[in-house]
C-alpha cells in the first residue's frame, strides 16, 4: 500500500522534496470499518495551505502525516453493515492505494447515475463551491456580466455554465488560448481573456465587458483580480472564492485599496468556503445532477494514469496544466 507523507513544509513553490512517498502492507480492518481501494485521488488547490503551518480555514498537515483529499474508491471488504463489498464511494482519504474507514464520512456513488469520477467534481465539492459561491453569493440575474477567474478549471468552468444558465453574459479568464477556446467554443461562454499573453488585462476586458461587470467570481486573487475593480457596477458582487496567485508567495503582494470602489458603486465582496452551507448540499447536488443529466452542464477532466504521478499532478495545477478537474487515476473501475 503506497501513502503520500508531507516531508517538509514548503517555502515558495513545493517541489517533489516536501513529499514522502512510504510503502506498507494493505492494512486489515474491524468490526464496523471497511476497506477501500482507490480508483481516483483529487488534487485540489486548497491543500497547498495545508502544507503550511500558517493559520488558515483547513488545518494544517502534520509532518510526516498523510495528504487527506477527495478519493472515489471502491469497497474490496467490509465489517460494516451499510456497506457491501464493490460499493462504490466519496471521501476524504489518504492519498493511497487503500484506505480503512469506519464508514460515517463516506458517501455511497451510484455509477448508474454519472461516470463515479463526477463525484470529484460536478457532483462533489468543486461543484457545490461553484453552485453556492455563484447562486447563494453572487445572485446573478438575467442579462448581468459575470466575470470569472481560472475560468477553464474544475471551479471556474461550472461557475461560467451555471451564470449561463441564469441568462447572463459570461466572461472567463484564463492562462492559455486553449483553455480560451474551451470555454467559450465547448462550454458556451460570451468571451474569454488570456491573463498571460494579454498585453494590458483591464482594457481587454473592458472590451469583454461592454455593460461593466455585476459578478466577480475570483478564483485566483493578486493582479487578476486587481484589474476588475474599475470595472464593476452598482451594486456588484464579488466572491472570493480562491486566491491560488497567493498560495505560494512567501509575502502575500499587497493590491489596491478596494474600499473606494466598493463604496462608490455600493457594491459587495465576500469571501466563503462551501462548508459554510453545507447544510444544503442535498439540494446543491440534486440540482447539478439534473443539469448534468439534462445535458445543461457539461465538465472536462484531465486524468493522468498512475499513483507515482500523484505528486506531480498536484504541483500542475500551479502551473496551470489541468483544462477541467485534476484526477489521478489509480486502477480500473
Ligand atoms: P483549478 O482546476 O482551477 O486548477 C488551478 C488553476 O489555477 C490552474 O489550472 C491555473 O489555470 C490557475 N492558476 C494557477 N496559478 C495561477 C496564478 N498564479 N494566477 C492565476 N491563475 C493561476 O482548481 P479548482 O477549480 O479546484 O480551484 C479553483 C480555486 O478555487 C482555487 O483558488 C481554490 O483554492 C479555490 N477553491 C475554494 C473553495 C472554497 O471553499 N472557497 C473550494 C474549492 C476550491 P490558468 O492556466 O488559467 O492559470
Amino acid at each position: 500500500n503506497r501513502k503520500i507523507l508531507l516531508a517538509s513544509r514548503p517555502k515558495g513553490i513545493p517541489d517533489e522534496s516536501n513529499f514522502t512517498v512510504i510503502k506498507e502492507s494493505i492494512p486489515e480492518i474491524k468490526e464496523g470499518e471497511v476497506l477501500i481501494r482507490t480508483i481516483y485521488l483529487s488534487v485540489d488547490p486548497y491543500m497547498r495551505g495545508r502544507m503550511s503551518n500558517a493559520i488558515s480555514y483547513a488545518k494544517p498537515y502534520e509532518l510526516g502525516e498523510p495528504f487527506l483529499g477527495g478519493v472515489v474508491g471502491r469497497v474490496v471488504d467490509s465489517k460494516n453493515s451499510r456497506f457491501q463489498v464493490g460499493d462504490y464511494i466519496e471521501g476524504r482519504l489518504e492519498w493511497a492505494d487503500y484506505n480503512v474507514s469506519d464508514g460515517k464520512m463516506l458517501r455511497k456513488v451510484n455509477p448508474e447515475l454519472a461516470p463515479v469520477s463526477t463525484a470529484l467534481h460536478v457532483l462533489g465539492m468543486p461543484g457545490l463551491t461553484a453552485y453556492f459561491g455563484l447562486l447563494y453569493i453572487g445572485e446573478p440575474k438575467d442579462g448581468e456580466t459575470v466575470v470569472v477567474s481560472g475560468a477553464s478549471g474544475a471551479v471556474g468552468m461550472l461557475v461560467g455554465q451555471l451564470a449561463k444558465l441564469k441568462g447572463c453574459r459570461v466572461v472567463g479568464i484564463a492562462g492559455t488560448d486553449e483553455k480560451c477556446s474551451y470555454i467559450t467554443e465547448e462550454l458556451g461562454f460570451d468571451a474569454a481573456v488570456n491573463y498571460k499573453t494579454t498585453e494590458n488585462l483591464e482594457t481587454a476586458l473592458k472590451t469583454a465587458c461592454p455593460d461593466g461587470v455585476d459578478v466577480y467570481f475570483d478564483n485566483v486573487g493578486g493582479e487578476v483580480s486587481d484589474s476588475i475593480l474599475s470595472l464593476i457596477n452598482f451594486q456588484a458582487r464579488i466572491i472570493i472564492c480562491g486566491q491560488i496567485s497567493q498560495y505560494n508567495l512567501e509575502n502575500p503582494s499587497m493590491g489596491p485599496r478596494v474600499g473606494g470602489q466598493l463604496l462608490k458603486n455600493s457594491a459587495m465582496m465576500k469571501g466563503f468556503i462551501v462548508s459554510d452551507y453545507e447544510e444544503h448540499n442535498d439540494e446543491g447536488l440534486a440540482k447539478l445532477s439534473q443539469w448534468l443529466r439534462e445535458g445543461k452542464i457539461q465538465y472536462r477532466e484531465n486524468v493522468v494514469i498512475g499513483f507515482e504521478n500523484t505528486i506531480n499532478a498536484f504541483l500542475g495545477l500551479f502551473r496551470g496544466d489541468n483544462i477541467g478537474k485534476q484526477l489521478v487515476k489509480l486502477t480500473e473501475e
